[in-house]
């Protein structure tokens, strides 16, 4: 008797351990930051669809993300490639840095963001790239030593774009960007993923602006549930019902704005947008816990 008390009382150890080691992994960090901000311009080069009257101009941010989750760092996108700082009508097409304007500094770039933050970039394991083009993927090749994770059918498009998207100059895909990253490790993901295996990080395939774009959904702690759609929502208005004007499949794009409100709304989740100018100046650069 003696003994399976003692048993029992390990067991019941063993319980209260296991559970709090189920909740410090089943929740991540995340902060939000900007590889500097682009505009201003009107908000009608972006969304044509809107109304004249709606018409303003607009700065917004190159979001990407920095989540630490007990089995590692997960930088999400990684934003405008270093090189547009000195060079950008060299590095990107002339058109792309007219008519985006963009502002980045050495010190907005993805290796000083995660340094700004105590970390440095060849400890992150993990890099999601929401999709290819210039400012979502510019600096993978800053993390040769990581896993990568993209959907294939946007690693095929990646190397080959749809014509119509610009495959050439003044392109929304930029080949050096990825011109040294052909050998690096890809997780190559057909649909939904569950990054960690307990559910505190979950990609999920959202098409429509590229053929492979992908979100991600973040369990933190008293933060709640964060749903970091990238592209698939550019801002406010797309979530009003003004398409995006750049879009693979205007179909897909819209059932994808579709699906990540309904799980906000179904989750009571935050919905944080790539490029949404006043979301940004809200609640960006700084910590979701
Ligand atoms: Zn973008």
């Amino acid at each position: 008797m003696k003994k399976s008390g003692i048993v029992a009382a390990l067991l019941g150890l063993l319980c209260v351990f296991g559970s709090f080691s189920t909740f410090a992994a089943d929740t991540a960090k995340v902060y939000w930051t900007t590889s500097g901000m682009f505009g201003p311009f009107d908000i009608r080069g972006l969304i044509p669809a809107l109304p004249v009257e709606k018409s303003r101009q607009i700065t917004i941010p190159v979001s990407m993300w920095i989540i630490d989750h007990p089995k590692g760092l997960v930088v999400f996108d990684t934003g405008n490639n270093v090189a547009i700082i000195d060079n950008c009508k060299g590095y990107w097409a002339p058109g792309n840095c007219d008519f985006l304007k963009p502002s980045q500094k050495r010190e907005d770039v993805i290796d000083m963001q995660l340094k700004k933050l105590g970390y440095s970039a060849d400890k992150v394991k993990v890099v999601v790239s929401s999709h290819s083009h210039l400012d979502h993927i510019g600096n993978i090749q800053m993390f040769p030593n990581a896993i990568h994770v993209l959907q294939k059918k946007e690693l095929y498009q990646a190397w080959f774009p749809e014509k119509f998207q610009g495959r050439t100059s003044p392109g929304s895909f930029v080949m050096a960007d990825i011109a040294n990253a052909r050998e690096f490790n890809y997780l190559e993901l057909a649909g939904d993923y569950d990054l960690f295996g307990d559910g505190s990080i979950m990609i999920y395939s959202t098409p429509g602006h590229t053929q492979g774009h992908q979100s991600m959904k973040v369990k933190t702690g008293s933060s709640g549930t964060i749903i970091i759609s990238q592209d698939a929502v550019w801002m406010q208005e797309n979530l009003d019902g003004y398409p995006a004007g750049l879009n693979y499949s205007v179909q897909d794009y819209s059932a994808s704005v579709n699906r990540l409100k309904m799980m906000r709304d179904l989750e009571g989740a935050q919905l944080f947008m790539a490029h949404d100018g006043e979301q940004y100046a809200a609640k960006g650069g700084r910590w979701y816990k």
